[in-house]
């Protein structure tokens, strides 16, 4: 590309709020045959809100809150905000933890009065052995509807499931049909289960899914799929996305997200309206087209 052309692509980009950092990316742009979107927070609005608390046969409410809220206090995860949130519009304050530690992609555990509470995915607990008994019934449904379930143990023991629900931005799917209609592969790439992400892709029009990904395997997943021949972008807001979004053929970070993801990307989009990763594209391919 001529660097006039480019100097001109990238003007008008910023016009409409989308920031490009070097010409490169603005020509690997249109070359794209793959658009891979991270789930929580860039597909969905990443503000979680408790809709379910089941708790173990003979466990409490407020206890389950209780021991679930202690942990994710010191946690800085989306998942673990909505459930201190939730605990304290019940009146269940946070308990002091020792021992604490964040288990990256999985949860966190720690010592609540002695007590050895793990807070996380499903993973994460049947790692420690934890037997989910009845409540794993319950918690399927739920999962199936497209929640995302967090399980809390205490000793080793279920004592309940909490069920969250994130909404779907609306310019998703309108972002992710123009895409389709562009002729592009359209996938999602999440921590979260196989069968939350399934429901989630099914609102917004997405076929590929590629679920419960650790945050230090989403490169992988990107490298993958460039293996195949693809050229991929990587649409992202998380730092466990900055990886991913570096590793890709162009990387679009969301403005509202991390800073350690506009970092890694080539391209940050102001606004969350997703409608703008299309303009990138499109951007691209005029930009091209006019140098030709
Ligand atoms: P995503 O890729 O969707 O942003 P993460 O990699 O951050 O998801 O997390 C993957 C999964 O790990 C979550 O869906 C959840 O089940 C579990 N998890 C991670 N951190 C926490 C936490 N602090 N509290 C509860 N569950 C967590
Ligand atoms: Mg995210």
């Amino acid at each position: 590309a001529t660097p006039t052309a480019v100097m001109v692509g990238t003007g008008l980009g910023a016009e409409s709020g989308i920031l490009i950092k070097g010409g490169e990316s603005l020509e690997r742009a249109h070359e794209l045959t793959t658009v891979v979107f991270d789930k929580t927070g860039t597909l969905t609005n990443g503000t979680p809100e408790v809709t379910d608390v089941i708790t173990a046969p003979g466990m409490q409410r407020s206890e389950l809150l209780t021991l679930a809220a202690s942990i994710e206090a010191v946690s800085e995860h989306p998942l673990a905000r909505a459930v201190v949130e939730r605990a304290s519009a019940e009146g269940c304050a946070p308990l002091p933890v020792e021992d604490f530690r964040a288990l990256s992609g999985l949860g966190s555990r720690g010592l609540v009065n002695g007590r050895e509470v793990m807070v996380g995915s499903a993973r994460l607990l049947a790692e420690h052995s934890v037997d989910f008994g009845e409540l794993n019934t319950q918690a399927e449904t739920l999962v199936a509807a497209g929640r995302t379930c967090v399980y809390v143990g205490a000793q080793r023991r279920i004592i309940g499931v909490i069920a969250l629900a994130d909404g779907v931005k609306e310019s998703a799917v309108a972002a992710v049909a123009r895409l389709r209609e562009r002729g592009m592969e359209v996938a999602m790439i999440t921590g979260d289960r196989k069968e939350t992400a399934l429901a989630i892709a099914k609102v917004v029009g997405i076929e590929r899914v590629m679920a419960e990904v650790l945050p230090g395997d989403k490169a992988g997943e990107i490298r993958r799929l460039q293996n195949e021949g693809k050229v991929v972008a990587m649409v992202g807001d998380g730092i466990n996305d900055a990886p991913a979004l570096a590793a890709a053929d162009v990387g679009i970070a969301l403005g509202a997200g991390t800073d350690v993801a506009m970092e890694a990307a080539d391209i940050t989009l102001i606004k969350g309206d997703l409608r703008l990763v299309v303009s990138a594209i499109e951007l691209s391919s005029l930009t091209m087209r006019v140098i030709k």
